[in-house]
């Protein structure tokens, strides 16, 4: 097959599987050749860590829908029932899951075809990918670079054409993260839009089902498809979910806020400069930008690092050695525990556990946690203010710099900054989307929209409208 059906969007390929034009099969086999052509060598991407074969069942597209027979790849972190979910760690090794998530079966009955599982940072604690057990993905744009994470797998395999589309899942970035070191877009919906439902839990009050696509169009779809109530998740919300795809048009009367606490003096001058071009390309387009301030912005990320490590601590105690996956034979069962877990986890995973025992543990508890607590509350009100003050949509980089290099960041507090401008959206529960807005040093760069709470469909409009603007921009 030519490499220009490959390139087409997933809207494209499932209409043309639908209409009888191109065989499932045609896909299939493309996705995975061109899987095993980036995955060859040293240097292979390492985006795909279980992959399915041409003859497994679960090859068949089970509805002829939007994305009849579109491949797409899924991040580790959510249960399959073919293959297996490791979450990255060698504590799940071989683990398969007794039943599906919601968002992977949704996207199964709109016709899509699960090609393999995507690797993360273990248990999706990371910003490239480094921590997985299977090794870390490299970046299509530049192999020596690092893809970001922890959904790097996902995102790389958009970016390198094996699938359209993708899952991630985001805590604190990991999908705007990757999407713009990938030059894809990349979306965190609203909290409780998306079932979570057999997405293995990070940080429960923050964590959000959010896919990959290399176009806005293909983001919306994929968005709108995997949305909606679930009963399996007590957190869905029941709001009924408007149409995402809304498509390009005129910005006139929309209000885009720039928060200056996301532009500090420090910000890359090539990161600024591209920015500027993007929020140029909105107001060619009729929309009106405002600086806003939202002032509690630089306690986001020690918020986080206490918030979400805590709900790890918890989250993952079921990792025993009894339940699933690995069991190391010690004399006893707490033994057994002990060293199950120090020989299944990884060093960052083990960090954040004990860190997270810390800040909960009887006289910390208020210190850190309630603190923290009462902080992102304080995160969250920004947002509402600002909304509330007339701003439709924010505007804000996605990332302080382009992809880093693979081993450049040894320094855990400097791999927690990759994430200062994406957290807050987590915090806060509102839709983030990261779109490529240009290149710098021949690198993809990501800009950042935040819309209020349920209000994709604004979010979506001014991405699409952005894409547009900026057209072949975006990517030179
Ligand atoms: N990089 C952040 C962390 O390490 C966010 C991870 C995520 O969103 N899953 O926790």
């Amino acid at each position: 097959m030519s490499r220009s059906l490959l390139d087409l969007t997933a809207a494209q390929l499932g209409a043309a599987v639908r209409e009888g034009r191109t065989p499932a099969s045609e896909l299939l086999t493309a996705s995975l050749d061109r899987l095993a052509e980036t995955h060859a060598g040293a240097d292979g991407l390492n985006a795909i860590v279980h992959r399915v074969g041409t003859d497994d069942a679960a090859v068949q597209p089970l509805a002829m829908g939007p994305l009849a027979g579109v491949p797409v790849a899924i991040k580790d972190n959510f249960a399959t029932r073919t293959l297996p979910t490791t979450c990255g760690s060698k504590i799940l090794e071989g683990w398969v899951s007794p039943y599906e998530a919601t968002a992977v079966r949704k996207l199964r009955e709109a016709g899509a075809v699960v090609i393999g599982k995507a690797n993360m940072d273990e248990f999706a604690m990371g910003s490239s990918t480094e921590h997985s057990a299977f090794g870390p993905s490299r970046n299509p744009h530049d192999r020596r670079r690092a893809p970001g994470g922890s959904s790097g797998g996902s995102a790389a395999a958009v970016a390198a054409g094996i699938a359209p589309i993708a899952l991630g899942s985001e805590t604190g970035g990991s999908v705007r993260q990757p999407a713009a070191f990938c030059g894809i877009v990349g979306v965190k919906p609203t909290y409780g839009r998306v079932s979570r439902y057999g997405l293995v839990a990070f940080a429960s009050s923050l964590d959000c089902v959010a896919p990959f696509g290399r176009t806005v169009d293909d983001a919306a779809l994929a968005t709108e498809i995997i949305s909606g109530h679930d009963p399996l998740d007590a957190t869905s919300a029941a709001h009924a979910v408007p149409a995402m795809r809304v498509g390009p048009g005129p910005l006139a009367g929309l209000v885009v806020g720039v928060p200056k606490e996301y532009f500090p003096d420090s910000l890359m001058p090539e990161v600024r400069a591209t920015c500027d071009r993007a929020l140029e390309a909105l107001r060619a387009q009729g929309a009106t930008i405002r600086e806003v301030s939202l002032p509690h912005t630089p306690y986001a990320i020690p918020v986080y690092y206490i918030i979400a490590p805590a709900e790890a601590s918890a989250n993952l105690a079921r990792f025993d050695g009894v339940r699933y996956g690995m069991r190391l034979e010690a004399d006893g069962v707490q033994a057994m525990y002990g060293a199950t877990r120090a020989a299944g986890f990884g060093a960052e995973v083990t960090r954040r556990i004990l860190l997270g025992t810390y800040v909960l543990s009887a006289g910390y508890y208020d210190a850190y946690y309630r603190k923290a607590q009462e902080v992102r509350a304080l995160i969250a009100r920004d947002f509402t203010d600002v909304f509330a003050s007339g701003v439709h949509v924010l505007f804000t980089p996605t990332t302080p710099t382009p992809a880093f290099a693979l081993g450049a960041i040894s320094d855990p507090y400097e791999m927690y900054l990759s994430d200062i401008y994406t957290v807050t959206a987590n915090l806060a529960g509102i839709p983030g989307i990261s779109l490529p807005i240009g290149r710098v040093n021949g690198l993809p760069v990501g800009g950042q929209l935040l819309a209020p709470a349920f209000d994709e469909p604004t979010m979506f409009r001014a991405a699409y409208a952005l894409e547009e603007a900026l057209g072949a921009e975006a990517h030179r």
